[in-house]
């Protein structure tokens, strides 16, 4: 990062995909999963399939947006290992419809990257002319005037690369208009109910849960029986295909980020419903509370933008203006998901009074803005003033601590979850992070050393987080229920000596190096 030539950042990696040669032109700033979708799509295969590549001397090769580019003769062979659909086999229907689907996307992408290309060739001459001003500037000494508009020049092309690179990195999103409603509004959601087993409906209520081994399809499922198990379809009258519907259009809501994806969200709630059932939260709290708790968990990071609250405010996004920069990420969030409820179709909502509907609302909205780490101090002093002062779940304002508190718990909870599982959240949170910072050194904005790649490490990462957030946020709530001091804390506690570990290892590593 950082050298004049980091100006161009769309990438191009030529395929082989069944002798025929392919090429795939993709941002610097697209994520490993865009990368693997637009791969999938060139080599007209669903998108959970899985690929392998490989170079000209047969090595593997990770698709990653810093892989290393190849030419039209050195291309990388596409191994599909298990062409997959969403109900496991293609059909011919589905043959052709996705055929159409590539063809389509394919098209716009071409006209995308032309697009691109004509804007680069473009860029070039404009700052050949503004290198011959300079020249001329230095020749007969400064002339202030002249500087300055060379200035104004260059961060006129800077908006434009980086609004060109904005649509590039866009391309395959849905637009607004066709977020938020569900795509398949008339017909029943297709989401097929798969057959929980009894072992895995006993192990979803585990904090040891393995959550990487589901496709998207299955996490609706595994969500849509959440809310049958703990009785919220008969609390709340859901109509069961409503539920079904707003369960896709929660999914159609949130991006293909590296970290706040769906995966993500499913995360958090599967948490919740985790720290529900150990801390057996029914025999505390209202049905009516465990809705909003783990709706709340399922909304609370609709449509993410990849790019934290920090960057909206200095970047002065349409967000940051609109909320003023006061959460704008977290008031976002909600607002979509009331956005989405507002469509009685996907509203799992519309069958309570108006009055239940009201503090369903108010209860949600506290608990999303509560996710905002701004606010991380205010709120755990407020919960520990409560604790101080004798817990009493009848009081609305100690028991609505307590919920802010869980949530949160459950939105950083990564590290709570065995070794195996929570390590690649890391990474992908590295991924995101990563990508805000190269993007705020492009643009000239104040970056955050936690994000920045040449300060950053694994263990670094997670060293501090896990000591001075995560383990006295636990052990606050352990105060209120033992099992989570005898289980999470306990967690927590191994993976900071694990990533001690790891640290003093690197830096072994560094010093022989
Ligand atoms: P969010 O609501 O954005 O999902 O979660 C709050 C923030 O907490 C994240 O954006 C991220 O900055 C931070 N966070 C969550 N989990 C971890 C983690 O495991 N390690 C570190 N270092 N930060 C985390
Ligand atoms: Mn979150």
């Amino acid at each position: 990062m950082g050298n004049g030539s980091s100006i161009d950042t769309s990438r191009a990696v030529h395929l082989d995909i069944n002798g025929k040669i392919e090429k795939i032109i993709f941002s610097r700033h697209s994520s490993s999963r865009d990368i693997h979708e637009l791969i999938c799509q060139a080599a007209a295969v669903n998108k959970y399939s899985t690929i392998t590549l490989k170079d000209v001397d047969g090595a593997h090769v990770t698709a990653s947006p810093s892989m290393p580019i190849n030419t039209p003769s050195t291309p990388y062979t596409v191994v599909v290992k298990n062409p997959s659909s969403r109900n496991g086999q293609l059909n011919v229907k589905d043959e052709s419809e996705v055929f159409q689907n590539v063809l389509s996307q394919v098209a716009e992408q071409f006209n995308r990257a032309f697009k691109v290309e004509e804007m680069k060739s473009d860029i070039t001459t404009r700052l050949s002319s503004l290198e011959r001003r300079l020249e001329i500037c230095g020749d007969e000494g400064l002339k202030v005037v002249e500087i300055e508009k060379c200035k104004r020049d260059i961060s006129d092309i800077k908006d434009q690369i980086w609004n060109a690179q904005k649509k590039f990195i866009d391309f395959n999103r849905m637009s607004d208009s066709e977020k938020k409603t569900p795509t398949n509004k008339k017909s029943p959601p297709n989401f097929e109910k798969y057959t929980l087993s009894q072992e895995t409906v006993e192990y979803l209520k585990q904090p040891t849960f393995d959550i990487w081994h589901w496709e998207p399809n299955e996490m609706l499922s595994l969500l849509e029986h959440m809310y049958h198990e703990l009785d919220l379809v008969t609390e709340f009258n859901i109509n069961p295909i409503t539920l079904k519907r707003w369960l896709l259009c929660v999914q159609e809501n949130y991006r293909n980020n590296p970290f706040h994806n769906f995966r993500h969200c499913f995360c958090v709630t599967q948490m919740m419903y985790g720290m529900i059932h150990l801390c057996k939260l029914w025999e505390k709290v209202s049905r009516e509370d465990l809705g909003i708790l783990l709706t709340a968990a399922v909304c609370h990071d609709l449509d993410h933008p990849g790019y934290n609250n920090t960057y909206q405010i200095n970047a002065r996004t349409e967000l940051a203006i609109r909320y003023n920069d006061i959460s704008p990420l977290e008031n976002h969030h909600c607002a979509v998901a009331f956005q989405i409820l507002s469509n009685p179709e996907c509203n799992i909502f519309f069958n309570v009074d108006k009055d239940t509907f009201k503090r369903i609302r108010s209860g949600m909205t506290m608990l999303i803005l509560a996710t905002d780490m701004a606010r991380h101090a205010e709120i755990m002093e407020n919960f520990k003033e409560k604790l101080n002062t004798n817990f009493d779940y009848q009081n609305k304002e100690h028991l609505d601590t307590l919920k802010m508190v869980l949530i949160k718990c459950c939105d950083i909870s990564n590290e709570v979850r065995p070794m195996e599982v929570s390590e690649p959240w890391v990474d992908c949170l590295l991924e995101e992070y990563f990508n805000q910072s190269d993007r705020e050194k492009m643009e000239g904005l104040p970056v955050a050393p936690f994000m920045d790649r040449d300060k950053v490490t694994k263990p670094t990462a997670q060293i501090g987080f896990i000591k001075f957030v995560l383990i006295p946020m636990f052990e606050t709530v352990g105060k209120l229920f033992q099992q989570i001091e005898d289980t999470m804390v306990e967690q927590l506690r191994s993976a900071l000596r694990r990533y001690e570990e790891m640290k003093s290892e690197n830096e072994k590593q560094q010093k022989k190096g």
